[in-house]
């Protein structure tokens, strides 16, 4: 699969779009869980094992379902033999997609086209690990302009800049202690941050004045079931794979703290993502009701080929699919900056139906697709005010 081919792209309405319009833009990764420091001190990595799987828990998920036991995932087991455990197993697991990322992590960064499998690890291993890149050079291969990260109040910050083409950016996480959040965000504002990212309502509540002061974007995330093995997280701890989906966000209560907000006028501009996609229409339908709040990108377990679909489908179809925010990683690993490549040609081909049904013209579809994929991210960061 070379970088102008037609992965994912199923017209050539869909090809033009990407190729014309997406494939060249910056990327503006606007919430991760990368290390500012990695990339500050370009971290050499050891082998292709660190890079891809020492910290990706989409990876470890599928190896458990496989079977594979945990001596060879998160255990003592040699890097090489966690790696061949891993290929292994990715054949049984085409449609998720761990299994197209992962080939465009190994097309991308290390040119190499061979599928991987059990009796392709060596080879892949040889080839990878003679060529492995840096955090700086992965983000300049990925033309990455700036990214957020994700840090709690009293954090280290030090480590955050601008690095090669990459501006690295704070984001104030806030879990649990939100006057420890309010008495560190001056800190954190002078470090360039732009964005709260908040999973409990309470707290947003009670966070929301001051960021709308600021000027700063609010980031909900909401419904996820954390650690739902009780045992398993006792053994291996938080961000192991041992998360699920929770059974939907309380539209009513939600709109209810909104409606609160505006009327005050204390609501920030803010990004809601719910991790249960049968939310999706109502979460459109309510964010359409205040001007500054938008529905984020499918997200963690709905980040799919079909997922990703479907929340498009439905933002176009509820809200202004040319509002979108557009991608973000969520990840903690450099390799996934393939995946907006991924969003990018999964965004094109499904707009490119709306030029095949003579639902839209060509040239409205491609403004639509620069917005997305790039402007509409500029104003969280906040380096131009609204174009699209
Ligand atoms: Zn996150």
């Amino acid at each position: 699969m070379k970088e102008n081919d037609a992965f994912l792209l199923n017209s050539p309405a869909a090809e033009r779009l990407y190729f014309d319009y997406a494939a060249g833009l910056p990327v503006i990764d606007w919430h991760c869980h990368i290390s500012a420091k990695e990339i500050a001190e370009n971290k050499r990595y050891a082998d292709l094992f660190e890079l891809m799987l020492a910290g990706d828990h989409y990876k470890w998920r599928l190896m458990r379902m496989c079977g594979v036991p945990e001596r060879l995932i998160t255990g003592d087991a040699e890097p090489f033999d966690k790696f061949r455990a891993f290929a292994s197993v990715l054949p049984l697991c085409v449609g998720n997609p761990v299994y197209e990322w992962t080939h465009l992590e190994l097309r991308r960064f290390f040119d190499c086209e061979l599928p991987l499998s059990s009796g392709a690890a060596a080879e892949i291993w040889r080839h990878c690990n003679d060529k492995m890149p840096t955090p700086q050079e992965l983000l300049a291969q990925t033309n990455t302009e700036c990214i957020i990260t994700t840090d709690n109040a009293g954090d280290d910050l030090e480590y955050h800049g601008i690095y090669g083409v990459t501006t690295v950016l704070p984001g104030l996480r806030v879990d649990s202690d939100a006057g420890a959040a309010l008495a560190d965000a001056d800190r954190f504002a002078r470090y360039g941050c732009v964005s709260a990212d908040i999973t409990d309502l309470k707290i947003a509540g009670s966070l929301a004045p001051e960021l709308a002061r600021r000027g700063w974007t609010m980031l909900l995330h909401l419904d996820p079931l954390r650690n739902v093995n009780s045992a398993a997280f006792g053994q291996i701890g938080v961000n192991a794979g041992f998360d699920a989906m929770g059974g939907g966000v309380d539209i009513t209560e939600l709109a209810k703290f909104l409606d609160g907000l505006y009327g005050a006028g204390s609501l920030p501009r803010s990004i809601i993502f719910s991790i249960n996609p049968n939310d999706s229409p109502a979460l459109n339908a309510l964010c359409g009701a205040f001007p500054q709040v938008f529905q984020g990108p499918a997200w963690w377990f709905n980040d799919t080929f079909d997922g990703i679909r479907a929340q498009l489908k439905s933002y176009a179809a509820v809200n202004a699919v040319g509002t979108h925010p557009g991608m973000v990683t969520d990840s903690r690993s450099f390799l996934s900056y393939s995946r907006h490549e991924y969003f990018r040609r999964i965004f094109c081909d499904f707009l490119a139906e709306a030029a095949i049904r003579g639902r839209a013209d060509f040239d409205t579809l491609g403004a639509i697709v620069r917005c997305v994929c790039y402007e509409n991210a500029k104003q969280i960061i906040k380096k131009e005010k609204i174009k699209c």
